[in-house]
């Protein structure tokens, strides 16, 4: 068991120290180094973590070995029970969870609270396999059958980023543990917190010990996790370059991989667009979470005359307060990072409608406030290269036509969307742009359950997505067992 997160409010709460969860057994990590896990409101440390070694790792992988034989024996109604009675305990805990993800990451309390609902959904989810996940079977020439079994892979793992700390790692968990795998999760050493509440209400839903890992720490034990041979498949969520990095690390060692990246989303206006939904919509994507969502709107493509609605945007940013309507961003470092790309478009001429340079809180922490650059262009790293802060760069074209082609440049395609109100212009946007989730009036278009999460380009390296029944079948490989009785009259080849 670990000790209950006590916050009701953003006030500054400490937390016991992050550990790893191996066999059954709380304990910490093997490595000499401790990083402080840093409330990012507050620029203080609520807590710390160690990092793990290979050894940690190995011993994990073990354990989940050791657990895989019997747990993959459970019927699948059985496995997915217990993911029932963890749903129960989140909801149980919805209160605590959500002010844990929020003190931890930074985002509000309201941002918070819909991380969690959405990582309970992902629950949701994986508690439907028994229902969804049954084999397929067909006579394919008389007296002979075909049948796919969707068997699990054995011991599997996930590395997830810090603007998630609760949801990522449910995008993945259900489906392969309920799939019948055991499961080792590095979360990032940002948040490790949630990552340790969940290990905890799994223990306490019943879960045996092995099948869920956590092993706390950074690119040593992801290092360890890629060259682990006794790992059959490995996920991973957060930036382009460390997806590169694992992807190639993972597959040489013969597993599965699965490689979600970073973004550079074009949210595309023209003319016809409704003002109102529009701006209160592109504001909402490129300040919710303090922009730090691979969803977010980072690029806002003016087609012709649509001065209104950036007023409306300018208007509508300008007015949001840091604190109350939108958290902190996540590190010193982030905000110097986020600062440099704004500086720079100024100095190559973009003019900026709304600073959000600047800020200080209340109480300390790390503050941007959301920030729109004008007349950037696609050749500033603020117009190509992902920023993930509150800021939104505006690029002017004239033509739909060449908006999509300014889109289709880019090399990420994670997330697009467009704001219209013509079907038609709508589907030829839907028809063109290059990225795996797109919108029509909407910015950022997560596809809810049961349809699945990723993007396309260099926002994924890959196959298949991360949620939804592309989850299940990551983590699992079909059997296909052909099967004959009885002698055949009719002889053919497959006789
Ligand atoms: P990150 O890439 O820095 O870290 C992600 C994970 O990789 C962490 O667990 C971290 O410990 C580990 N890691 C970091 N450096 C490593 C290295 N050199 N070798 C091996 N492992 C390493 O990402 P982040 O800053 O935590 O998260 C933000 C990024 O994640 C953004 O780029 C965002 O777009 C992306 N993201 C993408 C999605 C998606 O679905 N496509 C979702 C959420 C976040």
């Amino acid at each position: 068991m670990t000790d209950r997160f006590p916050a009701n409010s953003y006030s500054f709460t400490e937390s016991p120290p992050a550990r790893n969860l191996i066999g059954g057994e709380w304990c910490d990590p093997g490595g000499s180094e401790r990083l402080e896990v840093i409330n990012p409101r507050h620029g203080r440390a609520m807590s710390s973590v160690g990092l793990s070694t290979a050894g940690d790792v190995a011993r994990a992988v073990e354990a989940a070995r050791a657990a895989f034989g019997g747990w993959s024996a459970w019927p699948v109604r059985e496995r997915a029970q217990i993911f029932y009675r963890a749903r129960e305990l989140m909801i149980r805990d919805l209160d605590e969870l959500t002010w844990l993800v929020s003190h931890e990451n930074g985002k509000t309390f309201d941002e918070a609270r819909a991380e969690v609902l959405k990582g309970i959904e992902c629950m949701e989810y994986g508690c439907s396999l028994p229902n969804l996940s049954a084999g397929e079977k067909l006579t394919v020439s008389r007296g002979v059958t075909c049948e796919v079994v969707h068997e699990p892979l054995g011991v599997v793992a996930g590395v997830t980023p810090f603007n998630f700390p609760f949801m990522v790692p449910l995008w993945m968990i259900p489906q392969a543990i309920v799939g019948g795998n055991c499961f080792v999760l590095k979360p990032s050493e940002v948040v490790p917190l949630s990552a340790v509440r969940l290990g905890a209400l799994f223990e306490e839903a019943g879960l045996p010990a092995g099948v869920f890992s956590l092993v706390q720490g950074g690119r040593q034990a992801v290092e360890a996790l890629c060259d682990h041979e006794g790992i059959a498949a490995l996920a991973f969520v957060g930036s382009t370059r460390v997806a590169r990095l694992v992807y190639a690390r993972g597959a040489a060692s013969g597993k599965k991989v699965l490689c979600l990246g970073g973004a550079k989303n074009h949210l595309i206006v023209v003319p016809d667009a409704d003002p109102e939904l529009t701006a209160e919509n592109v504001v909402a994507s490129y300040t919710g979470c303090a922009g730090q969502r691979c969803m977010a709107a980072s690029v806002l493509v003016a087609v012709g005359e649509v001065q209104h609605i950036i007023d409306e945007v300018a208007r509508r940013s300008a007015a949001l307060q840091t604190g109350t309507d939108m958290g902190p961003i996540v590190s010193e470092a982030a905000v110097r990072r986020i600062t440099g790309y704004i500086d720079q478009a100024e100095s190559m001429g973009a003019e900026v409608l709304v600073d959000g340079r600047g800020i200080q809180g209340d109480s300390g922490g790390y503050w941007i406030g959301p920030t729109l650059l004008d007349r950037v262009s696609p050749q500033m790293p603020a117009g190509c290269e992902e920023i993930f802060g509150p800021v939104l760069s505006i690029v002017r074209v004239d033509t739909l036509e060449q908006a999509l082609q300014l889109e289709n440049t880019n090399p990420y395609g994670n997330a697009s969307a467009i704001y219209t109100t013509s079907g038609d212009v709508a589907a030829k946007a839907m028809s063109r742009v290059s990225a795996g989730m797109c919108g029509v009036n909407i910015g950022v278009p997560v596809p809810r359950e049961p349809f699945g999460f990723g993007g396309w380009n260099d926002s994924k390296l890959g196959h298949g997505n991360i949620t939804g029944y592309d989850g299940f079948r990551f983590w699992t490989r079909p059997r296909k067992i052909t099967t004959k009785w009885a002698l055949q009259s009719d002889q053919s080849w497959m006789s």
